[in-house]
């Protein structure tokens, strides 16, 4: 089978006759269709990881084939799977959060991903996709489903006030995803043709934080009352410290970057307005709701795609990122 390892930091070696993976009990064997890259391929490729050992398969947006069947599926049922590896016997597990795992994992990430024609996974991992959707579509339920995370973690109640931080192809799903609790959403970023891209599936208002006084832009559009609901999508102490200002009273930020600069949040701000705070990692089993908006058409994954290269072509795509990560929302490897 085609397989493509990436075996020194931005570079990845295309191989034509990668041996096929064996399943173990319960697994199932799935022929990769399409795969997105996300941004956390892009830290591993350009090896500012030190968790990832190489050689590495990256890829955890996929969807494919069945090729064995295998309790429910059947081959050539139509699927995509959660790509978080859980123990399923520690006690985050048991309790039902299998991305607090005390040994979790992300295939692709610590474990070897789908940028190869077959990769085995777990049955209970797997989930049958709606027939209406091609292969590229159905590879964005993954990264819709950190979305639904963050928006399942934040309790929204409709008629709120939102501000994501951050229009990539995360923030512009946590976007719609917000649209459609009921929530009145504002976007910010510093690049303008996302920002285009944030109006266009929905925003009440899109901000520029580099050209347009954003402090003021939250105080007209919550009329002076704040935020009820921020997400941070990018990932910055500083947008942490803003989130904490800007809040409303009982508001809630929620946060999935990774960075490990401490952030300046005065207890007095927390305490005063009785502030939520949280982190989100990965998805616990959100990929139910997710199929639901991408079955019922209410997400636009086609709005974020950016291009579509072939697995062979797999350095070049990676390379399209790197040099235009701006204009770039997502690219998906196709097999
Ligand atoms: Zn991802
Ligand atoms: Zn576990």
């Amino acid at each position: 089978m085609r397989s493509a390892k990436l075996v020194a930091p931005q570079k990845i070696e295309f191989v034509p006759d990668a041996p096929e993976p064996k399943t173990g009990p319960g697994q199932v064997l799935v022929r990769v269709k399409a795969v997105g890259i996300c941004g956390t391929d892009v830290h591993v490729w350009r090896g500012e990881r030190p968790d990832v050992v190489l050689p590495r398969v990256m890829g955890h947006e996929f969807s494919g084939l069945v090729e064995t069947d295998l309790g429910k599926f059947k081959k050539g049922d139509k699927v995509v799977v959660d790509p978080v590896v859980s123990c399923g016997t520690c006690v985050s597990c048991k309790r039902g959060y299998p991305n607090l795992c005390s040994t979790v994992k992300c295939l692709g990430v610590q474990v070897e991903g789908a940028f190869r024609d077959l990769i085995a996974v777990p049955e209970e991992k797997v989930y049958r996709y709606p027939k209406n959707l091609s292969f590229v579509q159905a590879s964005m339920i993954e990264p819709y489903s950190i979305a639904s995370e963050v928006i399942f973690r934040g309790v929204p109640i409709s008629g709120e006030k939102a501000l994501v931080f951050g229009a990539g192809p995360i923030g512009l799903g946590i976007l719609e995803g917000l649209k459609l609790k009921g929530l009145s959403v504002m976007v910010a970023d510093f690049v303008d043709s996302r920002l285009a891209k944030a109006r266009e599936l929905g925003a009440d208002r899109a901000v520029n934080g580099k050209t347009e006084d954003l402090a003021q832009a939250v105080k007209s559009f919550t009329e002076d009352f704040g935020l009820d609901f921020i997400v941070d999508a990018v990932g910055s102490p500083k947008i942490m410290e803003s989130a904490i200002e800007m809040a409303a009273p009982g508001g809630r930020v929620v946060v999935l970057g990774f960075n490990p600069t401490p952030a300046q949040v005065p207890e007095l701000f927390l305490v005063r307005k009785e502030l939520k705070v949280m982190g989100t990692r990965m998805n616990c089993n959100r990929f139910p709701e997710v199929l639901e908006w991408f079955g019922g058409n209410k997400v636009h994954p086609d709005a974020v795609l950016s291009a579509v290269y072939p697995l062979e072509k797999i350095q070049s795509a990676f390379e399209h990122i790197a040099e235009d990560p701006e204009n770039t929302l997502k690219i998906v490897i196709t097999l």
